[in-house]
């Protein structure tokens, strides 16, 4: 057994063997299952001519208004901080703190850490370290463990690299658990074990001007120097807790979903489930099929597409073998989808993607009006089938009307599930209706809505995660001896590309606020990430610079593009939902909306380096 830190005898770097066991042979899942009942797998038909009109808009609005102000929620801290422990894995390998330099210190071993770090090895850059909290890699696949688990995203265009791995997905929307393996596989085949510090959660990040690099403290006791620090830890990493009156009180078993403790068996259980996101969604049909009650506190109805999941073909896996670069190829079709639906269903079977934004030319250049006008009235056509799936599917008339939501597609996020509604006709499922305030009382036995009370045996809260911000945010301290959290506080979030900030030099951070979500598939906009930050990287060599930071100038253009580019497509997310900071963020300040323009401003700024400082002496 190689000790947990050693040095590499041929480069001199520090190779590490610090990943753990896994906790439990209990811990294993499934995904969406292939459903053949067609009433099931496809939507009722699109009402003819129906707009947007008034007295839809009001009904809209309605609903947005009544939730207005609901959302309260609190960080996983003092008794709860319990629901933040690892169940995953095995206690953490002892190793010896690090007081050391590396080139590359990068927070995360996703998605995001494991491409980096293949990309990053391929063009030569070797002195690369990763810290991450989990005892494994995969980040958010590390995480989430839920029944149920799977990507929303087809897996062919959202796993990355399968063509360097030659793996090939065995359903068209993977499991979480078949995902997670597949980080493990990357991993392995790309030597990043070697590379990574798990069970380490960096807590404090400062620049020292005089040496020019980023010294990195974590809870291991580590003090680490790195010229460049990448922040890849994700989008929706810090899970939180909806704050509800009496919670501490409750006596029974609780976890949130992204910590599912297998250790408690919820068969024959009274099981309650907080919470109706994209998590619940695929969690509680699975749910349902072994505890003895299940009930699902909802406080808004998630819009329940069809999921349409079917098995990889013989006929695939053949052509896709003879085809080098197949996967590649394909997220670059689906790239050029910019209609949401078609994209995130991503029926490519015939592998002849059409670009949606060729085919839906009109006669005349409509005006902004017009545009925004048709897109409502098709977000709208497309709810109201949303709508009628339930009524076609819900046999208890009051359950159908609260488990349809009224708001614009894909303002919260959009879900897709064949089993899910059929769920609710099960007499062992009861969806209890909190709208539009949310559950207000827990007591020790259980959830208390409306003077009714529910006891339980496990409550399990399905509710979220940290939009756009990680806890890191506040630790990082820039030149100025400012954090990153109180730049942004006072200034509002300002970036260059979501990559800079100014003030903060050689630190980048992936698919950040401002940063992410050009694309709905955050693969690629991590494979764009990583493509800049070498690119970054590999000109900094060639110029002799060791530091780069951004001008003022471009950074307020591209922080002002943002939020003129987010108030523009704004009435599209009309609602309540993490995504606005449940109503509350400045525009412009968490994902980006801008789409391909992110592509034009990096392009210009690649070729003119206009907007960079570029300082200090390689050597
Ligand atoms: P979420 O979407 O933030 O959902 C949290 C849920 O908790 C919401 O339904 C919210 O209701 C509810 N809630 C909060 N406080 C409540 C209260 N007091 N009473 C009743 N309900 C309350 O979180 P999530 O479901 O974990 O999903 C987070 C994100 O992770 C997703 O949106 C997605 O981006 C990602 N995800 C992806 C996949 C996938 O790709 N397959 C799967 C799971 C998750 P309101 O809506 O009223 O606020």
């Amino acid at each position: 057994m190689n000790p947990a830190v050693r040095i590499d005898s041929e480069t001199g770097l520090k190779i590490f063997n610090t990943r753990a066991a896994k906790a439990s042979e209990k811990i294993t899942g499934k995904g969406y299952s292939v459903v053949a009942d067609q009433k099931l797998t496809e939507l009722p038909k699109m009402p003819a001519g129906a707009t947007f009109n008034a007295e839809e808009q009001a009904k809209y609005r309605a609903f947005k208004e009544a939730r207005r102000g609901a959302a309260d929620y609190m960080a996983m801290e003092g008794a709860f901080k319990k629901y933040l422990d690892d169940v995953y894995s095995e206690p953490p390998i002892p190793r010896e703190a690090l007081d050391d330099e590396c080139e590359i210190l990068v927070v995360g071993g996703g998605f995001g850490g494991l491409l980096l770090w293949q990309k990053l090895s391929q063009a030569g850059f070797t002195d690369v370290r990763f810290c991450e909290k989990g005892g494994d890699v995969g980040g958010t696949w590390y995480w989430n463990r839920y029944p149920g688990i799977a990507c929303d995203v087809e897996s062919y265009s959202y796993l990355p690299l399968l063509d360097e791995t030659g793996y090939v997905p065995s359903m068209k929307f993977a499991s979480g658990f078949e995902i997670l393996e597949h980080c493990q596989r990357m991993a392995e085949r790309f030597g990043f074990y070697d590379h990574c510090l798990f069970h380490t959660t960096v807590e404090a990040t400062t620049w020292d001007e005089a040496s020019g690099r980023w010294i990195v403290q974590t809870d291991r006791g580590d003090k680490m120097r790195a010229r460049f620090v990448i922040l890849a830890n994700g989008i929706l990493t810090t899970p939180k807790l909806a704050r509800i009156p009496g919670m501490e009180k409750f006596r029974g078993e609780s976890f949130h979903t992204s910590r599912w403790n297998y250790n408690i068996d919820l068969s024959g259980k009274r099981v309650g489930i907080i919470g109706t996101g994209a998590t619940a969604v695929q969690a509680i049909p699975e749910l349902a099929k072994v505890v003895g009650q299940l009930y699902v506190f909802q406080r808004t109805p998630s819009s329940i597409d069809v999921r349409d999941q079917r098995a990889t073909t013989e006929e695939e896996r053949t052509t896709w073998a003879k085809e080098p670069g197949w996967a590649r190829a394909r997220r670059a079709r689906f790239a050029r989808i910019s209609e949401v639906r078609a994209a995130v269903l991503a029926n490519d079977e015939a592998g002849k993607i059409q670009d949606f934004k060729e085919r839906k030319k009109h006669d005349r250049e409509l005006t902004r009006e017009e545009l925004m006008q048709k897109q409502l009235d098709s977000s709208f056509r497309l709810m109201e089938q949303i709508r009628a799936r339930v009524d076609a599917i819900i046999k208890d008339p009051k359950t159908a009307a609260a488990l349809k939501p009224y708001y614009p597609y894909g303002c919260k996020r959009p879900t897709f599930h064949d089993e899910y509604l059929p769920t609710f006709n099960l007499p062992h499922v009861h969806l209890v209706d909190t709208a539009p305030r949310g559950v207000s009382e827990i007591n020790e036995r259980g959830v208390v809505h409306e003077g009714v009370e529910y006891p339980l045996d496990v409550l399990i809260y399905a509710t979220g995660f940290q939009w756009m911000g990680t806890s890191t945010f506040n630790r990082i301290r820039g030149r100025s001896g400012r954090t990153l959290a109180e730049k942004w506080g006072t200034e509002g979030t300002r970036t260059f590309l979501g990559l800079h900030t100014r003030g903060f030099p050689n630190l980048f951070i992936v698919t950040g606020p401002q940063g992410g979500g050009g694309s709905f598939n955050f693969t690629d906009v991590i494979y764009a990430h990583a493509d800049y930050l070498i690119w970054m990287m590999q000109t900094m060599r060639e110029r002799g610079a060791s530091v780069v930071d951004v001008r003022k100038e471009p950074e307020d253009k591209y922080a002002e593009h943002c939020r003129d580019v987010d108030i523009a497509t704004a009435p599209l997310r009309d609602c309540i939902s993490y995504y606005n900071g449940e109503g509350k963020a400045a525009p412009g300040s968490l994902a980006y909306y801008g789409g391909r323009q992110w592509d034009k401003f990096r392009m210009e700024a690649q070729s003119s380096l206009e907007p960079y400082v570029f300082g200090g002496d390689l050597n």
